[in-house]
């Protein structure tokens, strides 16, 4: 026999152990139902740890257009109000950040509706370090994702796959990251051949870059924003130690700020290990 109120709280309790729907399927009353039988699904993932894929954003972060990526201005304080807090002005596109299809594509999909199933994928990192040290406008071929296929598997479904190239390291720096000079930028990224033949050959949703863009510097036709984000993928852009990941086997989150219209924004990048 059950008080008023108590079905309603079995209904919560089981709801929220993710039984709920299970067992409504099932055919079973949910005041029916023993406690013992709302075993918790395993989780979908293991891992051991956890990598922070994300820079810490500042008004001094280089950026792509020269200017601050945000600007923070105190609004109120704790001393005079009671609280903390910031008022923000941003750059969409600025820091470790997520472009949407819209970014290049008129009717691209905006931030807000990229779901959320599409914002974990696993991780594939293509090393191009030692070229990208002889070479600041490497871009990462054909080859260099065949050579990552030879040594670990063929690249899982639906993942992202990520340029370590070592840029992140010089993100202090911002000549280095940059490498500007008269007028072009200097630092690697994705080849057109390369993302073409990602988009044709292969599951991926996203490609990610610890650079400022997804094409090389020198790039004026940005062939592979051009191509990559109006099939409906999205890219990362300024991802930080990705030198720390394993090459095969991570997941990663990417927590892409949920804001209607946007054409792209900060993102929390997590590797889970
Ligand atoms: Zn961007």
């Amino acid at each position: 026999m059950c008080v008023p109120g108590c079905q309603e709280a079995v209904r919560a309790a089981l709801t929220r152990r993710g039984f709920f729907r299970g067992a409504a399927a099932a055919g079973f009353a949910a005041t029916a139902v023993a406690p013992a039988e709302a075993a918790p699904k395993p989780a979908p993932a293991r891992f051991k740890g956890v990598v922070d894929l994300t820079h810490t954003m500042s008004p001094d972060f280089p950026t792509f257009f020269g200017v601050p990526g945000i600007e923070l201005q105190k609004q109120f304080d704790i001393k005079k109000d009671g609280f903390n807090l910031n008022w923000w002005r941003i750059i969409e596109h600025a820091g470790t950040h997520i472009d949407a299809p819209i970014h290049f594509a008129e009717n691209g999909e905006t931030l807000e509706k990229i779901p959320a199933e599409s914002l974990v994928t696993p991780l594939a990192v293509i090393d191009v370090r030692a070229a990208a040290a002889k070479n600041p406008d490497y871009q990462v071929s054909r080859q260099d994702l065949t050579d990552w296929e030879k040594k670990n598997r063929r690249l899982p479904d639906r993942c992202c796959v990520a340029m370590l190239s070592g840029w992140g390291a010089h993100v202090g720096d911002e000549a280095k990251y940059t490498g500007a000079s008269g007028g072009t930028f200097h630092f690697p990224g994705f080849s057109g051949e390369a993302a073409e033949w990602l988009m044709k050959e292969r599951s991926v949703l996203g490609i990610a870059v610890d650079t400022l863009s997804l094409d090389h510097g020198p790039s004026k036709d940005f062939r592979v924003h051009r191509s990559w984000l109006p099939s409906g993928r999205w890219g990362v852009e300024n991802v930080a130690n990705l030198d720390k990941v394993p090459s095969n086997g991570a997941t990663l989150v990417a927590g892409a700020a949920k804001v209607k219209d946007a054409t792209g924004g900060p993102v929390r990048l997590i590797a889970l290990v």
